[in-house]
C-alpha cells in the first residue's frame, strides 16, 4: 500500500502547479535533436534546442561513436578510479584543455554533476560563496552541497558583488572565498562582466568559477567567455558541458594542474559514478577538433541569431537584451507564455515556454535557441508563424 502523505502531497502539489500554469508538459521527439524536429507525427522547426552548432547529428561525430563502440563496447565499466578511466577519456581531458588554454582538464558524466563535485571539493563549511541571483540550478545545488555560507549578489551588478567582497573578506570570517557565475546566462542570453568580476577578484583574493555551459562554442572563437575577454589565465574554474555546443554529453573542469588533480582525488561524482560511455567520449573529442580548426560553424550560428533577432524586433516582439544568439521573447503572464508556445506549437515551431521557477514570476518567456543548422527559410517560416500568434494573442 502506497503511502496516503504521499499521496495528498503530490495531488495537492501537482494541481496546484497544472492551474498555475507552471507544470511542464514533456514532448518525447521522435526524430533527433535537429533543426527540424518529430513530435506525435508533426514536423516543427526546432527552436529549442541547445545544439547550439548542429554538432549533435553531425556524421563525423556520429562515425566516431560508431568506431568507439565497436572498440571499447557500449559502457566504460566502472568508475574513473577503479578502472573505468579509458585511454580516450584523457585524450578527450587534454583535448580539452587545449580547448580552454589550460593546463589541464577533468571530464564529469554531466555539466550538473560537474557543479556538484568540483564546488563541494574546494569550498566547505569555513568559506563563503559570492553567487550571481541568477546562476543556474546546479551551481547553487552545489555550493549548497559544499555547506559553505552563499552570499548572493544582484544579477552582474559589479557595484553589489564589491560591497559583500568586501564585507565577506574584512569580517575575518571565512577561510576562503569564491565569486562564481554563469558565463552566459541562458535565460536572456547576457555575457558576465567577467573583467570587472576579475578585478574584484584581485582586490579581495577570490577564488573565481565560471560555468561556461552557454558560452562555449558559442564565444571566443568557440573557446568561450573566458577567452573572449582574454582572462584563460586569470579565471582558476573554466566549468563547461559537453552537451550544448559540443553536442554531445558531459561536463568538465579545466584550470590549473595541482587543481585538476585535487579533483580528481577529491570530486564524488568522478570517484563514485561510473565514467562516460566511449562513444560520448570519442564524439566529444570529435566535436572539439573541429571546433579546434574553424569556426564556421560559429559565424553560421551568430549570422541565424542575429537573423532571428532582427526579425523579432521588427516584428515588435520584446526581445530583452541578449547579447548571444539566445534569443528569449518575453510575454510576462505565465498562463499567457504557455497558451503562446502552445500556439507555435500547432502552427509549426517548437520553442519552449520558460516560466517561473526558472525565471523570475512574471517574465514568462518562450526562448528560441537558433543553431548552426538551422536554414534561413526554416528562420522565415518560423518568424511568419511568430507574426501570426503574437498578433492573435495581442503580444504584438
Ligand atoms: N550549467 C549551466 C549554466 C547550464 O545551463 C546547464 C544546462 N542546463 C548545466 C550547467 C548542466 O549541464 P548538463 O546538461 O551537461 O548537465
Amino acid at each position: 500500500m502506497s503511502s496516503k502523505v504521499l499521496e495528498n502531497f503530490l495531488k495537492e502539489h501537482l494541481e496546484d502547479l497544472k492551474g498555475k500554469g507552471l507544470y511542464n508538459v514533456i514532448d518525447p521527439l521522435e526524430s533527433a535533436n535537429g533543426p527540424m524536429i518529430k513530435i506525435a507525427g508533426k514536423e516543427l522547426i526546432n527552436l529549442s534546442s541547445n545544439n547550439y552548432l548542429g554538432l549533435a547529428t553531425d556524421q563525423r561525430l556520429i562515425d566516431a561513436a560508431i568506431e568507439a563502440t565497436k572498440k571499447y563496447g557500449a559502457g566504460s565499466g566502472a568508475v574513473r578510479t577503479i578502472n573505468g578511466t579509458l585511454d580516450i577519456h584523457v585524450k578527450l581531458e587534454e583535448k580539452l584543455a587545449e580547448f580552454k588554454h589550460t593546463e589541464a582538464a577533468i571530464v564529469y558524466q554531466s555539466g550538473f554533476n560537474c557543479n556538484m563535485g568540483a564546488i563541494s571539493a574546494v569550498m566547505d563549511k569555513d568559506d563563503a560563496i559570492l553567487s550571481d541571483e541568477l546562476n543556474h540550478a546546479s551551481i547553487i545545488d552545489g555550493c549548497r552541497l559544499s555547506k559553505a555560507k552563499i552570499i548572493r549578489y544582484k544579477h552582474s551588478d559589479m557595484e553589489d558583488l564589491r560591497n559583500k567582497a568586501k564585507e565577506a573578506k574584512e569580517s575575518g570570517l571565512y577561510k576562503k572565498i569564491m565569486v562564481i557565475t554563469d558565463g552566459v546566462f541562458s535565460m536572456d542570453g547576457d555575457i558576465a562582466k567577467l573583467p570587472e568580476i576579475v578585478e574584484i577578484a584581485e582586490e579581495f583574493d577570490l577564488i573565481t568559477y565560471v560555468d561556461d555551459a552557454h558560452g562555449s562554442g558559442v564565444l571566443g572563437n568557440g573557446a568561450g567567455t573566458v577567452k573572449h575577454f582574454g582572462l584563460s589565465d586569470k579565471i582558476d574554474f573554466q566549468i563547461g558541458t559537453l552537451s550544448k555546443a559540443i553536442g554531445v554529453v558531459g561536463g568538465y573542469v579545466a584550470g590549473k594542474k595541482d587543481l585538476i588533480d585535487w579533483l580528481k582525488v577529491r570530486s564524488r561524482p568522478f570517484l563514485f559514478s561510473t565514467s562516460l560511455p566511449p562513444a560520448a567520449v570519442a564524439a566529444c573529442i570529435e566535436a572539439i577538433d573541429i571546433l579546434l580548426n574553424s569556426t564556421e560553424l560559429q559565424d553560421r550560428l551568430w549570422d541565424n541569431g542575429n537573423y532571428l533577432k532582427r526579425g523579432l524586433k521588427a516584428l515588435g516582439f520584446d526581445i530583452g537584451e541578449s547579447q548571444t544568439p539566445i534569443t528569449p521573447c518575453i510575454i510576462g503572464d505565465e498562463i499567457k507564455t504557455q497558451e503562446f508556445s502552445k500556439r507555435l506549437y500547432e502552427e509549426g515551431v517548437y520553442a519552449k515556454a520558460i516560466v517561473f521557477p526558472t525565471v523570475p514570476r512574471g517574465t514568462g518567456r518562450v526562448r528560441n535557441m537558433p543553431t548552426a543548422a538551422h536554414t534561413k527559410e526554416m528562420l522565415d517560416r518560423a518568424l511568419s508563424i511568430y507574426e501570426k500568434v503574437g498578433k492573435e494573442l495581442g503580444v504584438i
